[in-house]
């Protein structure tokens, strides 16, 4: 019997607000999952604090909530163990861009496979309304009362510098649109990055889905080329009256898993210890 949305339901009570973007990533993941044919026993989730976190209280696969800004190591570890498993980090984007950005540019040069999908509220939601790494300069909250001096970091222009090879940005108002840049992302051999434009409709009355609406436009409706690193950098500064939404740019690279003997066969978690192990785990007995 074929997968349902309600088998991807935990059916813990939602206690995002309602509106949250984050509905519609939690939707268009489970459908990406059920369109790419996944058993959720082969698919691990893991989420970082924020309220992009709860996405793992939500979704019924493997799951593994981190502290703070921690995601990328935990999945990388994740994935180095069993790389038999489909890996989906989730970060805000405090989490990826403030506390966690030590680990963004090393994830991406290794090029382990998995996917890291960044909800990109550009403001603190679950700490209700502070500036974020990726607020936008002048922007006005409780903590930049006169408005943020700072330039915001662009996930896409650091995913591109930090070589990751496969850089996109969707739309929390365009399901269809996320659904399919998703399947794409997971489908690809290495770290791909999926910034997700997510309305925090409670604290962040500027970045609203109205606000999206009126400047998204589709990178393949006007023939954009995957494959060129410096129109993909072009296009990830444009951020005004036109925001483009869609993937970026592409690299076919080996993947780190690839690069190691020990993992070009069966999943570390199946293969038989080759040293004795007994003196370190007694000690943790
Ligand atoms: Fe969503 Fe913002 Fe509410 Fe958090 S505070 S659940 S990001 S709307």
């Amino acid at each position: 019997m074929s997968l349902t949305m309600k088998d991807l339901d935990t059916g813990a009570p939602n206690t995002w607000c309602p509106g949250c973007g984050n509905f519609s990533i939690l939707m268009t993941v489970k459908q990406a999952i059920i369109q790419l044919g996944l058993k959720p026993s082969q698919v691990v989730a893991v989420s970082g604090i924020g309220c992009h976190g709860k996405t793992t209280d939500y979704l019924k696969v493997n799951t593994f909530h981190v502290i703070h800004g921690r995601v990328l190591p935990a999945a990388t570890a994740i994935r180095l163990a069993n790389h038999g498993l489909t890996v989906l980090g989730f970060a805000g984007d405090g989490d990826a861009f403030n506390i966690g950005m030590g680990h963004f540019p090393h994830a991406a040069r290794r090029n382990v496979d998995m996917t890291y999908i960044v909800h990109d509220n550009l403001i603190y939601g679950l700490t209700t309304g502070q500036v974020s790494p990726t607020s936008k300069q002048g922007f006005v909250t409780k903590t930049s009362p006169r408005g943020s001096p700072e330039p915001g970091v662009n996930p896409l222009t650091q995913s591109l510098t930090g070589n990751a090879t496969f850089v996109a940005r969707t739309f929390a108002g365009e399901p269809k649109h996320m659904t399919e840049v998703l399947k794409r992302a997971i489908q690809h051999r290495g770290f791909a990055v999926v910034d997700v434009l997510q309305p925090c409709v409670t604290f962040n009355r500027v970045n609203t889905y109205e606000f999206y609406k009126q400047r998204v436009y589709k990178l393949e409706d006007e023939g954009h080329d995957e494959g060129d690193f410096t129109a993909a950098y072009k296009r990830a500064l444009e951020w005004g009256d036109r925001i483009p939404i869609g993937v970026f740019y592409v690299e076919d690279r080996p993947t780190y898993e690839e690069s190691f003997p020990a993992l070009s066969g069966e999943p570390l978690v199946g293969q038989p210890l080759r040293r004795d192990l007994s003196r370190l785990l007694a000690e943790f007995m």
